[in-house]
């Protein structure tokens, strides 16, 4: 039987493993986190629970008799890639884009300013932001973009402390949501109503919020071409509906403005994000091409959701140039531009951060017709070792599928009194402790 090392858990390495499995492979899931399901744990909003139901999927996967999974094993820190090619037929990197696209101007460092990934990542109780902090205590707030992750986090800025109890935030994001004094969000795109990047259900979602009116001046849909995309039509006429509602006086808004760059983001003598600057923008031929009109609007925090980006791993080839694995449909590329023996690429490493969970599906479908077309050329790998007793050797905290069921058996545990899914876990020390609760 051959077997595939499978190098992140997020919804392309699990659609992936899932399709392996029914092709006859046997599939170690590897993930740098002891917890699985990547940005379904660590993305999707927390008022999205139904979103995150797709894990129910993945569990299936994990049931299978011929798959293992590894949480808590780095590739390029635990584990290198050449030893994974030594014991595996083929490796399938799924690791995702771990960063967030800068802005490229001045006063991004700012404190106040802030990735939309980082904050997205705080309220989701991701690790590695345990110990992030964000001033909330502010009036208002810019959000950068126009993508879902935009909405993503303008929301969560303006949801009540009620439709949040519920959820399974973060802990210490609850309690800071519950202080907050935002009451006013702008979220911002560089072009126009029609070239968005939200999808519309996202957009129409706004229009349900208890807390905040949803503002959008009509003078920026006048003379709006009407788009050729779907999409981009629906979106228009939801930004028209906005715009006809007269405010219901919620205790907070939420504005959506068009064709605005940054420029600046400036500080106060402290250092803190005191305001942003803008210059106003035309569409020509769908591109933003500046006005020259510039605009100042205070804020005290400023979430840069502007896009993901891919970051190196050692040893694996990556393009700077895109932030991905440079690869054809999946079939990871070499130097020379030729495909690598037995190692392949998918998700947003592969393609760019773009789509939904279930983009990822056809994406693996492309990549796995590619492992299968080329299994009987991948050779034996030399390493006869048996891959578990490497690993305990490698990374003695790694988390099995059993240390994740114990993981979630104590979040469920923990959010059951409280009526919430779960209470995450946010620290490594505490996931690997209750992991280790099922040896008893
Ligand atoms: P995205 O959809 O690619 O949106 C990025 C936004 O940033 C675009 O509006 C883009 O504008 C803007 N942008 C890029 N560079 C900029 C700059 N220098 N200055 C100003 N604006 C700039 O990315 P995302 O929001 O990070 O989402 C990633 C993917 O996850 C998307 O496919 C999204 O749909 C998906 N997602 C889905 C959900 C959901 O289904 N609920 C939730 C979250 C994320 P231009 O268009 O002008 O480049």
């Amino acid at each position: 039987m051959k077997r595939v090392a499978i190098v992140g858990a997020g919804p392309a390495g699990f659609y992936s493993a899932e399709q392996l499995l029914n092709a006859g492979f046997e599939v170690d899931l590897y993930d740098r986190l002891p917890t699985p399901f990547g940005l379904v744990r660590a993305g999707v909003a927390p008022d999205h629970p139904k979103i995150k139901s797709v894990t129910r999927v993945y569990e299936k996967t994990a049931r299978h008799h011929a798959f293992r999974y590894f949480g808590g094993v780095e590739l390029g820190r635990d584990v290198t890639r050449d030893e994974l090619l030594e014991r595996y037929h083929a490796l399938l990197y799924a690791f995702g884009t771990a960063t967030d696209r800068r802005l490229g101007i001045p006063g991004e460092d700012l404190e106040g300013s802030h990735a939309a990934t980082e904050f997205v990542a705080w309220y989701n109780a991701h690790p590695d932001a345990a110990d992030h902090a964000f001033d909330l205590s502010v009036r208002r707030a810019l959000v950068i973009g126009n993508g879902n992750v935009a909405l993503d986090v303008a929301r969560m800025l303006v949801l009540a402390e009620e439709e949040l109890a519920p959820t399974d935030t973060a802990d210490q994001a609850l309690t800071a949501f519950g202080e907050s004094g935002v009451q006013e969000v702008i979220v911002l795109g560089r072009r126009g109503p029609a070239q968005a990047a939200f999808t519309t259900p996202e957009l129409r979602e706004l229009g349900e919020l208890t807390q905040a009116d949803v503002i959008v001046d009509p003078a920026q849909l006048e003379g709006v071409e009407e788009p050729a995309d779907t999409t981009a039509k629906r979106n228009l006429e939801a930004l028209r509906d906005y715009a006809a509602r007269q405010p219901s006086g919620k205790p907070r808004r939420l504005e959506l403005r068009f064709l605005r760059s940054p420029v600046k983001i400036l500080g106060d003598e402290q250092g803190r994000v005191r305001a942003v600057r803008f210059v106003g923008n035309r569409i020509e031929q769908g591109r933003a091409v500046p006005t020259g009109e510039e605009e100042v609007l205070e804020c005290g925090l400023v979430l840069r959701a502007v896009g993901y980006r891919g970051e190196p791993v050692p040893g694996v080839p990556f393009d700077p140039k895109t932030g991905r694995i440079p690869n054809d449909d999946g079939r990871v590329l070499g130097e020379d531009g030729r495909p690598m023996r037995g190692e392949y690429a998918v998700g947003w490493i592969k393609r760019g951060p773009s789509g939904v969970i279930g983009t990822n599906k056809k994406c693996a479908a492309e990549t796995v017709a590619h492992i299968v077309e080329d299994a009987d050329l991948l050779p034996d790998p030399p390493g006869d070792e048996d891959i578990e007793a490497w690993l305990w050797r490698r990374a003695p905290d790694h988390v099995t599928w059993e240390g994740w069921k114990a993981i979630d058996d104590c979040e469920r545990a923990a959010g059951e009194p409280r009526g919430r899914p779960r209470v995450k876990l946010v620290r490594i020390a505490e996931m690997l402790e209750a992991a280790r609760s099922l040896a008893g």
